[in-house]
C-alpha cells in the first residue's frame, strides 16, 4: 500500500532517517489517508529521544511540548508537525493520566498504547503500513474497536469511552460489540473525567455531519445521563400537541442535524427545548403547552455550559439564541425586526434564523418555513440600508444630552430610549440637529 505524504512531512521523516532513526506518520493521519480524506494534521512517531529530535532539527524552529511526554513540535510554513518519541505508558493510577511515561525503542509498543485499531497504524515509504491490530480491516468494516481488552483500556483512560462515540460519529462507523458493551459497563467512570476533556469530545460530536448519530449512541449506551442528565429527561417525552409530531428528544436530534455546523447554533439546538419536560401543561382539549420553556431553557443551558467550563461569551451567545428561539411565532414588521436585531446582535441574527428554520422544519412534516427565508431577506435589507436599530447608532450620545443641560442619570436613558423608538420608525430622523430639536421639544426644562 502506498500513501501520499506531502513534501513538508516527508522532509521530517527523511531527516530523522538520515540521522539513523526510524520515523513513521502515525494515528489519525494514517487513518485518514487510507480513507482517502485529507488529514487535519500529521503526527510523527520515532525512536529518537526528545533531545535528539531537537538536535536533528536545530536549524528549524522547534517547541518542546513536554519533555516527559517526548513531543517536539517542528514548525514549518506549511504546518506544525508533532514529532513524538515511541512511548509506553506506565500504569494509569486515576483513569485520567498515565502515572509515568516510558520511552521505548519499539514501534510495536508505541502502537499498542493507542486507543483504537484504526488509530494504531503507522506508515513510511520504506516499511509501508505497520498494522499490528488489523486496523485496515476495521476501517473497511467501519468498526471502532479498542486495541486489546476494552475494559482494561477504558479503565486506564476513561475518556476513551467518549472518544469511541466521537470517532463513530465523525466517521459514520459502528462500535464493535465488545467495545460497545464495555462503554455501557464503564460509562459511569466518565464522571471522573475533567469537564474540559469531555467538552472537547462533545463539541467534535456536535460539529460532525450527523451529530444525532452520536447523541443517540450516547443515549443507547447509557452515557447521556452521565454527561448531560438534563437531556435524558427529554427522551420519549410526548408533547401532546398536533403541531409537534416528535417527542422532545427526537425533535432535538432533528434540529441539531438540520442546523449548520457552527458550535453556538448546534449547542442552542441541543438545548433549546430542554425546559420542556418541566413546563408541560395540558388544556381542556387535552393539548400540551410549554409556556416559559424558553426561559427555563436559558437557565438550564447556562448551568450545563458552566459545568462544561465553556467561556462566558459562548454561554451568553447560546443563551441568547435559546431565549429568542420562539420569536418566529411573532409576525414582525421592520420595527419588530430591528428590535430583534438589537437584542440578538447583527453578527448573530442569522444564526437565530438558522436555528428557527431547523426548529420549524423538525416540528411537523407540513411546516412551511418560507416566511423565515423572507424574514432573512427583510433583515438583510435593513442592514444593507444601514437603518439604525440600536442606541449607539444614534447621531447623538448620552454625553450630548448632558451637554444640553439634562441631569446625568435616569432621564438620559429615557431620552435615548424615546429617540431610538422614533428613529426605528423613521430612520430619516437620525440627524443630530433634528434629534436635538426633538429632545428640547419633548423634554422640557422640568427634566433639567
Ligand atoms: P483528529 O485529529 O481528527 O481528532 P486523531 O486520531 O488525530 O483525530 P487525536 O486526539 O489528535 O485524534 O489523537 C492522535 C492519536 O493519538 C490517535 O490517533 C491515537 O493514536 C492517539 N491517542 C489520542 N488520545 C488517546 C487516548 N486517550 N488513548 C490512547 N491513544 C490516544
Amino acid at each position: 500500500m502506498e500513501l501520499f505524504i506531502p513534501d513538508y512531512v516527508e522532509n521530517i521523516l527523511y531527516r530523522l532517517e538520515k540521522f539513523g532513526y526510524e520515523a513513521f506518520i502515525v494515528g489519525g493521519s494514517v487513518r485518514d489517508l487510507i480513507l482517502g480524506k485529507e488529514p487535519a494534521d500529521f503526527d510523527i512517531t520515532t525512536n529518537a529521544k526528545p533531545e535528539e529530535i531537537e538536535e536533528i532539527f536545530k536549524e528549524y524552529k522547534t517547541i518542546l511540548v513536554g519533555k516527559e511526554y517526548g513531543t517536539v513540535v517542528v514548525v514549518q510554513d506549511e504546518g506544525n508537525i508533532e514529532v513524538t518519541t515511541y512511548r509506553l505508558e506506565a500504569e494509569y493510577l486515576d483513569g485520567r493520566k498515565p502515572s509515568k511515561v516510558y520511552f521505548s525503542d519499539e514501534i510495536e509498543e508505541d502502537l499498542s498504547r493507542r486507543d483504537f485499531t484504526i488509530n494504531a497504524m503507522a506508515y513510511n515509504k520504506s516499511k509501508g503500513l505497520i498494522d499490528l491490530f488489523s486496523g485496515q480491516k476495521d476501517l473497511e468494516n467501519k468498526l471502532i474497536k479498542t486495541v486489546g481488552n476494552p475494559i482494561e483500556r477504558f479503565e486506564e483512560d476513561h475518556l476513551r469511552i467518549l472518544r469511541a462515540i466521537r470517532f463513530a460519529t465523525q466517521l459514520g462507523f459502528y462500535i464493535e460489540e465488545e467495545t460497545k458493551n464495555s462503554c455501557t459497563q464503564m460509562g459511569y467512570l466518565l464522571k471522573k473525567i475533567s469537564a474540559e476533556r469531555i467538552r472537547e469530545e462533545l463539541f467534535k460530536i456536535l460539529l460532525s455531519d450527523r451529530p444525532s448519530y452520536g447523541i443517540r449512541l450516547m443515549e443507547d449506551l447509557d452515557i447521556l445521563e452521565i454527561i448531560i442528565p438534563e437531556l435524558k429527561e427529554t427522551v420519549g417525552f410526548d408533547q401532546k400537541n398536533p403541531h409537534h409530531e416528535k417527542d422532545v428528544f427526537e425533535h432535538i436530534l432533528c434540529v441539531v442535524d438540520h442546523t449548520p455546523p457552527v458550535l453556538e447554533i448546534r449547542l442552542a439546538a441541543l438545548f433549546h427545548d430542554i425546559g420542556k419536560p418541566h413546563t408541560l401543561t395540558i388544556d381542556e382539549e387535552g393539548i400540551g403547552h410549554f409556556y416559559g420553556h424558553d426561559k427555563l431553557g436559558v437557565k438550564m443551558s447556562r448551568d450545563i455550559l458552566k459545568r462544561l467550563r465553556c467561556p462566558n461569551e459562548m454561554i451568553d451567545d447560546v443563551a441568547n439564541l435559546i431565549k429568542e428561539h420562539m420569536t418566529h411565532h411573532a409576525d414582525l414588521k421592520d420595527k419588530g425586526l430591528k428590535r430583534l436585531i438589537s437584542r440578538v446582535g447583527k453578527d448573530k441574527i442569522f444564526n437565530l434564523i438558522e436555528l428557527q428554520k431547523a426548529d420549524k422544519r423538525c416540528s411537523n412534516r407540513n411546516a412551511d418555513i418560507g416566511f423565515l427565508f423572507e424574514r432573512e431577506r427583510q433583515i438583510q435589507r435593513i442592514l444593507d440600508r444601514n437603518e439604525p436599530y440600536e442606541k449607539k447608532q444614534l447621531e447623538i450620545s448620552g454625553y450630548d444630552i448632558i451637554n444640553l443641560g439634562y441631569k446625568e442619570g435616569k432621564i438620559v436613558g429615557e431620552i435615548l430610549e424615546y429617540l431610538m423608538e422614533r428613529v426605528i420608525d423613521e430612520p430619516n430622523l437620525n440627524h443630530r440637529d433634528i434629534l436635538i430639536d426633538m429632545v428640547l421639544k419633548k423634554f422640557t426644562n422640568k427634566a433639567k
